[in-house]
């Protein structure tokens, strides 16, 4: 195998190998990453998670603190004091572990009283939570889809949604592309029972936004569901916070939202929100909430994050100041960064060896920020990916911005349409 063109994939099921023997070659692939500054750091941090942070780097002279783009914590609610304090009591009130999976013992009354919120903060009736925002999307669609039926899906959603479609009928339409959706579901009409489209509200990569009112008119006019993961829109876009539904008016109109308790909401698990004869079979269907734990007494803290949303929209105001002040910093050193509607911010280079020179710069001077490279994008779209937080000061932003500009004046990195 030529590693230099290889991938992930190539490693799932080699001929000829044994499990140990694909785990050593495995291994000489991860140091040839390693070695070419292509494998994500997996940096230590001991201090708490926000704008700046503490890191471990050997290479760089050990510990020393950096300006942090790669949190999804937008709104900054892992460290507020009010969410600390609900987590606290739930731990204070009913211990650390809720003993077994909800079917068989470990439903409490603060499970019922998340379900209860997350549905409500969309208008809708009905919930379901899982352990991760992962299992919430792999684990409904692995329920919901049947061998009769159809999974279309935008070719960028997340792997979590790629994953409950393994072994399923599936298609994939281009990037927000709703003319290529239109052919497979005219292809598809009556050669299935039943015809989901899925996509992101907002793509984790890029950025960008589903086309989503065109989207929905478009799958209803072909009979089929709409299912969004808004992981990365909650919080962040709608004058309340409510994602991508909330700008086009959609709460009742895309049949399945899903998303995750880690990002926005500052802890970790996942939801479901949907009809609540939907929920109700998930409840009993969906076998990685059947048979696993979900969320422990600490996540009494998301029930006070949900509420922040609405009772402290200040934080999403100094995100969306952060993030225009960030964005038009970065247009105007003339860098690419693609179409960015939301707290995601890529610059793109499209250069594998350049993107991790260009990463390695940024933390020689006190940036973290994640290099994104081929095969999670194609080579030709590496880039560095970041995310804005509402609590970075404008002076860290700045800092950033300041050693972007000395980066693009010493390297060839891509420049963008606007200058
Ligand atoms: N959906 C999207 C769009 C994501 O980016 C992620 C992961 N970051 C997930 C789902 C999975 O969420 P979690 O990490 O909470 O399991």
């Amino acid at each position: 195998l030529d590693f230099k063109k290889a991938s992930f994939k190539d490693f799932e099921d080699p001929a000829g190998l044994d499990a140990y023997q694909r785990a050593v070659y495995f291994n000489q692939y991860l140091n040839f990453l390693e070695d070419e500054g292509r494998l994500n750091y997996r940096f230590e941090t001991s201090s708490a998670g926000g704008p700046e942070i503490e890191l471990n780097i050997p290479a760089l002279g050990g510990v020393g603190k950096y300006i942090s783009l790669v949190s999804n914590d937008y709104l900054g609610f892992s460290q507020h004091p009010l969410v600390k304090k609900a987590a606290i009591f739930g731990i204070q009130y009913l211990g650390t572990g809720t003993g077994a999976s909800p079917a068989i013992g470990g439903h409490f009354t603060f499970h019922r009283e998340l379900e209860e919120k997350i549905a409500a903060f969309f208008q809708r009736d009905a919930a379901i939570i899982y352990t991760t925002g992962y299992t919430a999307n792999s684990s409904s669609l692995m329920a919901l889809i049947g061998k009769e039926d159809l999974v279309v899906t935008d070719m960028k959603i997340h792997a979590s949604m790629f994953e409950g479609c393994k072994g399923k009928n599936q298609k994939t339409f281009r990037h927000n592309d709703l003319e290529h959706l239109e052919l497979i579901l005219k292809d598809a009409k009556d050669r299935y029972r039943t015809r989901f489209v899925v996509v992101d509200g907002v793509y984790s990569q890029d950025g960008d936004l589903a086309r989503l009112n065109e989207l929905v008119n478009l799958v209803h006019r072909y009979d089929g569901y709409v299912i969004m993961d808004d992981a990365h829109g909650v919080g962040v876009i709608g004058e309340t916070g409510r994602g991508v539904i909330e700008p086009n008016g959609l709460y009742q109109d895309v049949d399945i939202i899903t998303g995750t308790f880690s990002k926005t909401f500052g802890h970790l698990g996942g939801y479901v929100v949907a009809s609540p004869e939907l929920i109700r079979f998930f409840k009993f269907q969906s076998r990685q909430h059947l048979f696993s734990v979900t969320a422990t007494p600490a996540s009494m803290g998301i029930l006070k994050a949900i509420d922040l949303i609405d009772e402290e929209p200040e934080w999403k105001d100094l995100l969306w100041e952060n993030v225009n002040h960030f964005t038009s910093g970065l247009k105007s050193i003339g860098l690419d960064i693609g179409n960015t509607q939301s707290a995601i911010i890529p610059v793109k280079i499209g250069d594998m060896a350049l993107t991790a020179e260009v990463s390695g710069k940024l933390l020689r001077a006190g940036v973290y920020a994640n290099p994104i490279m081929y095969p999670a994008v194609s080579k030709k779209d590496t880039r560095i990916r970041m995310s804005l937080m509402a609590t970075h000061t404008t002076q860290q932003i700045d800092r950033v911005l300041n050693v972007f500009n000395d980066l693009a004046r010493e390297l060839p990195i891509r420049k963008g349409g606007e200058v």
